[in-house]
C-alpha cells in the first residue's frame, strides 16, 4: 500500500492530510496525484466516495505553491451543483491550510457581492458552478487570463445538466495552454468527445468499473405497491432505529410531501431540492450532518456529490429514471470504506428501471420480501400482504389506540405497518 509521502506531495500538504486523519491514499489518489504533479492532462473515472476530491485538490495545491506568487486565478474547478462547490471549497481550505494560497467559491442563488469581494481579495483558486461564473466573467469581476489548471469535476453530470455550452463559453476566456483534469463517474461517448475537445493526450486514470456499485454498500430491493410507499418508508426508518437516512425521490414536490409525511409518523425529516434557497439548503445539510434530524429527503440534483460522513442508509423511494443515478445515490452510503446499506422500494411499474440498473451495475440485485421488525426482532414477512389485509383509512377504536399506546411504552415508537386513517396520495 502506498503512502502520501511517496506520492511526492510537499510537507505542508502531508501535514494537512495527517491532520485530516487519513492514513493512506485511496486508489484514485494513489493513481491520480503523481500524474497531476507531472503537469499532464488526465481523464479520471471515479465515483464520489472514492476520495477523488483530494485526488485533485492536493496536487493542484502542490503545483500552485510551486508557481510564482500572484494575485490571479490560476486554478479553476468547475462543478455541477452548489453543494458540490461548497464541499470542494472546504477541501481546498482543509488541505491548503498550511499554504499561503487562497480559494474563492462562487455559485448561483446567493448574493454576488461577497463572492466578488473574495475574488478581489486575490483568489488563487476559483471553485464555481458554470452559470454564476459566466455572470461574473461578463461583469468583468473574474479574469481567467492567467489560468494554468482547469478541473472539470463530475463532468458527466455537467453534461447531463446541459452545461456543455457554458463550459465552452467559459473556456474561451482562458489561455489554451493549461493543464486540464477531467473527473467523471462514467466515460460515456459524450464525455470522451468533451475530453477530445479540450484535452491534450490525456492520461486515463481508472479505478475499477465506474459503473460497479460501491462494494461496501449492501443493496436490497423490496417489492411494494406505490400507494404503500409512505407507510413502508416510515416503517423501515422507525423499525431499524436508523440515526441518519438519506431518502431519494424523483420530484421536488415529492421531496416536500415525503418529508411532511415522515414527520407525521414521528421521523424527524427535512427536504432538500433546487427550489429551496441556497441558505436553506446549506442549513439543512449542516443540520443533517450534525444529527439534528433523521431523514433527509432529496432529489437527485440536490444530492449529487453530497459528502455526508458515516451515512449508514440510503433509501430509493423511487428507482431513478436514469440507471447511473442509482450508482450515485447508493454511493452516498458506505463512504471511504465504511459499510453502508441501500434499500430500494420497487413498485410494479418500476420493473423496467430495475432491469436497466441490473444491466449497468452487472449485479443481480435480489428482490426480497420486506423484513418485519418487532421489539428489535426481525422476521421475514412480506409487508405488501399485510397491508392488503388491513382496512385502509379505518378510524381506530379506543381499544386499539390503548393497545398501541401500551406497545409504544413497551417497545418505544413502533412503525406503522398499516395505512393510516388519513388519506395519502401516492407520491
Ligand atoms: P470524495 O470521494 O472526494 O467525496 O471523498 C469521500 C470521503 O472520503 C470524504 O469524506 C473524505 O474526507 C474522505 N477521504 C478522502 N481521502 C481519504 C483517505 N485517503 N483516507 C480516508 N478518508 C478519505
Amino acid at each position: 500500500m502506498s503512502t502520501f509521502s511517496a506520492l511526492g506531495l510537499s510537507a505542508p500538504l502531508l501535514t494537512a492530510v495527517e491532520e485530516a486523519g487519513y492514513q493512506n491514499p485511496t486508489e484514485i489518489q494513489a493513481k491520480a496525484i503523481p500524474m497531476v504533479l507531472t503537469g499532464r492532462d488526465i481523464m479520471a473515472s471515479a465515483q464520489t466516495g472514492t476520495g477523488k476530491t483530494a485526488g485533485f485538490t492536493l496536487p493542484v495545491l502542490h503545483r500552485l505553491s510551486e508557481m510564482r506568487a500572484s494575485k490571479d486565478i490560476r486554478a479553476l474547478v468547475l462543478v455541477p451543483t452548489r453543494e458540490l462547490a461548497v464541499q470542494v471549497g472546504e477541501s481546498f481550505s482543509t488541505y491548503g491550510k498550511h499554504l499561503p494560497l487562497k480559494a474563492a467559491t462562487v455559485f448561483g442563488g446567493v448574493e454576488m457581492s461577497p463572492q466578488i469581494e473574495a475574488i478581489e481579495a486575490g483568489a488563487d483558486i476559483l471553485i464555481a458552478t458554470p452559470g454564476r461564473l459566466l455572470d461574473l466573467i461578463s461583469k468583468e469581476h473574474v479574469s481567467l487570463s492567467k489560468l494554468r489548471i482547469l478541473v472539470l469535476d463530475e463532468a458527466d453530470r455537467m453534461l447531463d445538466l446541459g452545461f456543455k455550452d457554458d463550459i465552452e463559453r467559459i473556456l474561451k476566456n482562458a489561455p489554451e495552454k493549461r493543464q486540464n483534469l477531467l473527473f467523471s463517474a462514467t466515460f460515456s461517448r459524450e464525455i470522451k468527445q468533451l475530453a477530445h475537445e479540450f484535452q491534450r493526450h490525456p492520461v486515463k486514470v481508472e479505478i475499477e468499473d465506474p459503473n460497479s456499485a460501491a462494494k461496501t454498500v449492501k443493496q436490497v430491493v423490496y417489492p411494494v405497491d406505490q400507494q404503500s410507499k409512505p407507510e413502508i418508508l416510515s416503517y423501515i426508518i422507525n423499525g431499524g432505529d436508523w440515526e441518519k437516512v438519506l431518502v431519494f425521490v424523483r420530484t421536488k414536490k415529492a421531496a416536500n410531501k415525503i418529508a411532511e409525511l415522515l414527520e407525521e409518523d414521528g421521523v424527524s425529516a427535512q427536504a432538500i431540492h433546487s427550489d429551496k434557497s441556497q441558505h436553506l439548503r446549506t442549513r439543512t445539510l449542516e443540520g443533517f450532518k450534525s444529527n439534528q434530524f433523521t431523514a433527509l429527503v432529496a432529489t437527485d440534483v440536490a444530492a449529487r456529490g453530497l459528502d455526508i460522513e458515516q451515512l449508514p442508509l440510503v433509501i430509493n423511494y423511487n428507482l431513478p429514471k436514469v440507471a447511473k443515478d442509482y450508482v450515485h445515490r447508493i454511493g452516498r452510503a458506505g463512504r471511504a470504506g465504511m459499510p453502508g446499506q441501500a434499500i430500494s422500494l420497487l413498485s410494479p411499474e418500476e420493473k423496467p428501471q430495475l432491469e436497466s440498473i441490473r444491466k449497468l451495475v452487472k449485479q443481480p440485485l435480489k428482490v426480497e420480501p420486506l423484513p418485519y421488525f418487532e421489539g428489535g426482532e426481525t422476521r421475514p414477512v412480506d409487508i405488501t400482504e399485510q397491508l392488503e389485509k388491513k382496512q385502509p383509512r379505518k378510524v381506530r377504536s379506543q381499544e386499539s389506540r390503548d393497545k398501541r399506546a401500551a406497545e409504544k411504552r413497551k417497545y418505544g415508537p413502533k412503525p406503522k405497518s398499516a395505512p393510516q386513517k388519513r388519506r395519502r396520495s401516492s407520491v
